[in-house]
């Protein structure tokens, strides 16, 4: 097992499992934070500079095996898993497996992108397996995210099996889609699991993590309060989080007309709306400097009847939120607005204090702001603890953070009967482990 990136940091994520002389990659991500710190300078650097400002996994440890890699695996469609598809899967001379709402995003950061790579994009659904070769196939087994279509991945080996669950919650009332595939999981457990890669992110926080259904409430709840106020709201999320924009649509019940301003939402929500995952009907949805500006004279006219789903939910400075609250649209905010965030601040310094001068912005302007009406899409420790236990695997290799976040991971483990270094590992970027 290579670990490429994601064993030293929260993202970044690459993984390389070789068995037989034979190599599938797991997973090429974006770091988010350094990728929002480089913003356009991106797009004037190198590959190898590109890999020194950490934006993306170092996958040097396998250049000299690049002919073994066989297979490219994403689980789903988040950045921080797929980003660096764009500028690393051309080494490979093999195809990229995705989920369907997956390999759509996969294929539209190709089009976007000014060096569009030629690897096969296979889409393959969950409950489903394809031959990776004579020796190796591939399973996706369903699992709950906060984006549409999430796999947990198994590969079939000689040498036992590879569950790669990078990322997923355990979702007991999930709004869009089914609920995870605990029989499958279950079987799984009698299936002789050699190996088991989970993401981190959220295993620091304690108990269960809370259902998409308790962000759904939390959302009825602050819309009740502050619809009848007659004053215009504003709500962010993750663009990509197809339930989230679902709840906010369901949850307005057409009381007030909606609209989606942003690029990114534009194309996360406009590709769901293909695959039928969201209903974007009588939405307005715009990107453009006329359009929004069109659209945002209309609002300010009639702010009691307007509800604006927005992109820049961490602050960022080029997202529609910052450039309404910097006065760059010919729009004001006015005292008792109110702005939703649908979010959580994804714990970076840059993130900290981009959100920090975008509240202090709103509040100047009299904004009331309502923070993490939110249900985060990751895994919590006892989450963690009931997937570790129905699994069963022989050996586990936390991934998807940094010290602090393995660390815990393994101290879960220990409770559950494995001994470090023995059968549980906490590594880092560059580490090659054998099992
Ligand atoms: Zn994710």
């Amino acid at each position: 097992m290579y670990c490429i990136g994601g064993y030293s940091e929260v993202g970044k994520n690459m993984t390389a499992i070789e068995v037989n002389n034979e190599i599938v990659i797991f997973d090429m991500g974006y770091n988010m934070e350094k990728v929002v710190e480089l913003n356009e300078e991106m797009d004037n650097l190198s590959l190898p500079e590109i890999i020194i400002s950490g934006a993306i996994p170092d996958d040097a440890i396998i250049q000299k095996q690049k002919k073994k890699v066989k297979a490219i695996v994403i689980n789903h469609g988040h950045l921080d898993h797929c980003g660096a598809v764009s500028f690393l899967a051309h080494n490979y001379n093999c195809p990229i497996i995705a989920p369907p709402y997956a390999c759509d995003i996969i294929r539209k950061m190709n089009k976007d992108s000014k060096k569009p790579i030629k690897n096969k994009i296979i889409e393959l659904s969950a409950g489903k397996s394809i031959k990776i070769s004579e020796k190796l196939e591939l399973e996706f087994v369903h699992i709950t995210h906060s984006i549409p279509d999430t796999v947990l991945s198994v590969l079939n080996t000689t040498e036992g099996k590879v569950v790669y669950a990078n990322d997923f919650k355990l979702d007991e009332e999930p709004t869009l889609g089914k609920k995870p595939d605990y029989k499958r999981f279950k079987e799984l457990g009698t299936e002789n699991i050699k190996l088991y890669i989970p993401d981190t992110t959220r295993i620091l926080q304690k108990n269960f993590s809370p259902s998409e259904k308790e962000a759904q409430i939390k959302l009825k709840h602050n819309f009740a309060k502050i619809y009848p106020d007659n004053s215009l709201v504003v709500t962010t999320t993750f663009a990509s989080h197809i339930a989230r924009l679902n709840n906010i649509i369901k949850v307005n019940n057409n009381q007030r007309k909606i609209v989606f301003l942003g690029r990114s939402l534009k194309g996360y929500a406009t590709l769901a709306e293909k695959r039928g995952l969201i209903n974007l009907g009588n939405i307005e949805v715009a990107t453009r400097r006329k359009d929004l500006s069109e659209i945002l004279k209309r609002v300010s006219r009639d702010r009691g009847n307007y509800l604006i789903v927005c992109t820049g939910h961490q602050g960022e400075q080029n997202a529609v939120l910052s450039r309404l609250a910097r006065e760059e649209l010919p729009f004001s905010f006015k005292r008792e607005d109110h702005v939703v965030f649908s979010s959580e601040i994804i714990p970076s310094p840059i993130n900290v204090s981009n959100r920090y001068i975008l509240e202090r912005k709103l509040s100047e302007q009299g904004v009331r702001v309502y923070r993490n009406v939110h249900a985060s899409g990751h895994a919590h420790k006892e989450d963690h603890r009931k997937l570790l236990k129905m699994l069963n695997p022989e050996n586990v290799v936390p991934a998807h953070g940094g010290i602090d976040h393995l660390g815990a991971y393994a101290e879960l483990a220990i409770e559950e009967g494995y001994t470090i270094e023995k059968n549980v590992h906490i590594s880092q970027n560059g580490r090659i482990l054998n099992f």
